[in-house]
């Protein structure tokens, strides 16, 4: 009895209120103004969102460019700023550039350093020849810097051809005697902008090379080689792509003109390389541009056990996925190395935050490379010391030991 009652009621009240719907101005009807009718699966018309499904409406008024809509989130989570790292680091991605120049501008390096505890910069510059013990007797010459910037050797791959590779090796040799740790930064112009002698693209797994890479092996120098760049840099610049911001940006990051090398192919002659060399270290910089398939990433370093991985400017994909991002650096913890890539002490806090908290949905530094928010890892402190600087004083023996934690 009761429940027919209440069916009547509810009828009864709907009929009266549909007619008042179809009649009252659409604002009264909380902003609700209808919209534009798509056939299921279909895209919505541009300018306009999915308000209900195969519905589409467009925003009253001016809409905001997306380089001014900043919304404030209201999120109230905790929050853990961590200026300074839990155990000193490493940064196995450093470009000092000229604070390694003068006695004046290393102190002031030493400055930075202390205020993040970062207590090892690995100069990742590419520099051979006179720069080396240049700046190795700059730091020497400091009694509170001297055990804290190592230096890594550059090679030349300008006109690769025949007699090249003897010449690269014995500058190879003079370097690490100068006190070169490693091998670096190999630049992502080895693939795409090198050209040999006779004219053609130097591949990265030209033979030509080969006797480098073992010399890396001989002398103990690890490999930092950086491959290509985000795949997103190969797309179409449209409102599908996730770095559409920095490619309006910056266009010269766009790729995949006529003749240029695609990404997939960089990435098989950067494998060939890892697989053909099992005795070099190679430390892949910013993760091989694999952050945002770990799976993927995972699979390449189960397979090639040479083969480490660096973290730096990937920081965007690593805290986006905390859960995933911290069962792979709980997995891969012993290849894995702490790196920033450009020296901007400012954004260093932004990394120990992502790794050392679990803090949720907070900013990155920088919006042109995510237009989303990062969650903190959480990492355990064994991890942590390893991918701070465990790591990278196993993979370069020469770097000094002291001021590091057992
Ligand atoms: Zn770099």
């Amino acid at each position: 009895m009761r429940r027919s009652l209440l069916c009547v009621g509810l009828g009864a009240s709907l009929f009266a209120v549909l007619p008042l719907l179809a009649q009252q101005p659409p604002a009264a009807r909380g902003g609700f103004r209808g919209g534009t009718t798509v056939k299921p699966g279909e895209a919505c018309p541009p300018g306009t969102t999915e308000i209900r499904p195969s519905n589409c409406m467009a925003p009253e008024g001016t809409v905001p460019s997306i380089v001014d809509y900043r919304p404030v989130s209201t999120l109230k989570a905790p929050v853990h700023m961590k200026p300074k790292a839990k155990f000193p680091a490493i940064d196995f991605h450093g470009h000092p550039g000229s604070l390694v120049g003068s006695a004046q501008s290393l102190a002031a390096l030493e400055q930075s350093m202390d205020s993040l505890n970062l207590r090892m910069m690995i100069v990742a510059e590419n520099v051979s020849g006179a720069r080396i013990p240049q700046i190795m007797s700059l730091v020497n010459a400091s009694p509170t810097m001297k055990n804290r910037v190592r230096v890594l050797a550059g090679i030349n791959f300008n006109s690769v051809g025949p007699g090249w590779a003897a010449k690269a090796v014995a500058q190879l040799e003079a370097d690490a005697a100068a006190g070169a740790v490693g091998v670096g930064e190999i630049s992502k112009g080895l693939g795409l902008n090198y050209r040999k002698a006779d004219g053609s693209r130097l591949k990265i797994d030209d033979p030509e090379l080969d006797p480098v890479w073992a010399a890396c092996a001989r002398l103990k120098l690890p490999v930092f080689i950086h491959t290509a760049d985000p795949q997103e840099f190969w797309q179409p610049v449209d409102n599908d792509n996730e770095r559409w911001l920095e490619l309006s940006l910056f266009p010269n990051r766009r790729y995949g003109g006529p003749g240029e090398p695609t990404f997939e192919q960089l990435m098989t002659e950067r494998d060939n390389v890892f697989r053909k060399h099992r005795n070099t270290i190679f430390v892949a910089a910013h993760l091989g541009w694999h952050a945002n398939d770990l799976g993927r990433l995972g699979k390449m370093m189960t397979e090639m056990p040479n083969v480490y991985g660096e973290i730096g400017a990937v920081l965007y994909d690593i805290g986006r996925q905390p859960r995933a991002a911290r069962d792979f650096f709980v997995q891969f913890q012993d290849r894995l190395l702490f790196g920033k890539d450009s020296f901007q002490p400012a954004e260093y806090p932004y990394y120990w935050r992502v790794l050392e908290t679990k803090d949720d949905y907070f900013d990155y530094y920088r919006d042109y490379h995510a237009f989303w928010k990062l969650y903190g890892l959480d990492l355990p402190d064994t991890v942590l010391k390893k991918v701070y600087y465990q790591n990278a004083l196993k993979i370069m023996p020469a770097v000094p030991k002291a001021g590091f934690p057992q």
